[in-house]
């Protein structure tokens, strides 16, 4: 194990990529980059990285900031629960911890929106610490590694392979080999023609010696995404440059605290009550957009309604198109503006 730990050590030295959190060893900003980098690509979270940490630069400079100011940082992201997770988080570091994010490991599970990958991640970066971290890449690499052969997801899989990483951190250097486990699932153990030829540790992997790297890992079983159709209202209100449009802010898991189009699975009709708004609604849709999220595909049929009137409150607003620049709004928000105001 020794020899392999090493050879993968030496291998990231020599071809780690240069990515701009592999510069820090500041735990806030390694928690940032983290949660940016779940679910979403290195080449689309560098920019956002360097935004968010610009505007935001300390775990204080976070918490006081308001949401909508997040969530405005990390529009077009996605997944936008992380970033409210990450936000109560590091308020929580602000108050309880004086806003140093805890070193202790306990601690840092018990942090709002931190899990045992973010934790892992934080600790044997930051910290030096022996903590595992799994994610899809370090699965992807232990599998084969170590031949799994039950399906990604089932519990007895997670099991072993935290067992593995766990195994494997103990050492010099947990933090840099972490990130080689996932720098080599990213670049050479990768899900399509991995390069075992260029692999520095091909020698000790089981998979290779038994030609099963192409059915390695074993893909986990999915449910079909549940097809839902909606009807979203734009409702306006004004002409020209005085035009605004009505956004509302629901529980409506499918904004994740955003400001979005009031949308309902009834009629459209029944969008713009249950958002509170009185207007001319058209009788026919506009247009459709398609939109596919983890678990659903969405139908939306996109309808337009003028002189819209209501309350302003904290979950309804109105908005200039040119202010919501500085506002968190989804990509399905995005979506149903451009089909209904070419915006
Ligand atoms: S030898 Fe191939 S399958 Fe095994 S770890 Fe290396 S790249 Fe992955």
């Amino acid at each position: 194990m020794d020899l392999v730990r090493k050879n993968l050590l030496g291998w990231y030295d020599a071809a780690a990529r240069d990515l701009p959190w592999r510069h820090t060893r500041d735990p806030y900003a390694i928690w940032v980059s983290e949660v940016m980098l779940q679910q979403t690509r290195v080449e689309t979270v560098i920019p956002y990285y360097r935004r968010f940490l610009e505007s935001f630069p300390t775990p204080r400079a976070l918490a006081e900031a308001d949401e909508d100011a997040v969530l405005s940082h990390w529009s077009g992201l996605g997944y936008y629960r992380r970033a409210r997770l990450l936000h109560a988080g590091v308020r929580e570091v602000v108050d309880q911890y004086g806003g140093r994010v805890p070193e202790d490991a306990k601690a840092r599970r018990a942090l709002p929106g931190v899990g045992r990958y973010t934790a892992g991640a934080i600790g044997s970066i930051a910290f030096d610490k022996e903590e595992p971290i799994v994610d899809g890449n370090v699965t992807r690499v232990l599998a084969r590694l170590f031949r799994i052969d039950t399906p990604v997801g089932a519990s007895a899989t997670t099991t072993r392979l935290w067992e593995e990483a766990a195994r494997w951190v103990r050492g010099e250097r947990p933090g840099d080999f972490n990130q080689a486990l996932m720098e080599l699932g990213a670049t050479i153990c990768t899900p399509k023609q991995p390069r075992c030829a260029s692999c520095p540790v091909a020698d000790a992997c089981l998979a290779y010696a038994s030609d099963e790297v192409d059915v390695l890992p074993v893909p986990r079983v999915r449910r079909a995404p549940k097809q839902v159709k909606l009807a979203a209202v734009v409702a306006t209100q004004g002409r020209g440059a005085d035009r605004k449009v009505w956004l509302v802010k629901g529980d409506q898991p499918l904004f994740g605290g955003l400001w979005g189009v009031p949308m309902s699975e009834g009629k459209a009709r029944s969008a713009l009550s249950e958002a509170g708004l009185r207007a001319k609604l058209g009788t026919e849709p506009v247009g459709q957009v398609e939109h596919v999220l983890t678990h659903r595909r969405l139908r939306v049929e996109v309808y337009r309604a003028s002189a819209a009137r209501g309350e302003e409150s904290a979950v309804r607003r109105r908005f200039t198109l040119d202010g919501l620049e500085g506002v968190g709004i989804s990509t399905l928000t995005r979506k149903l503006l451009a089909v209904a105001l070419g915006h």
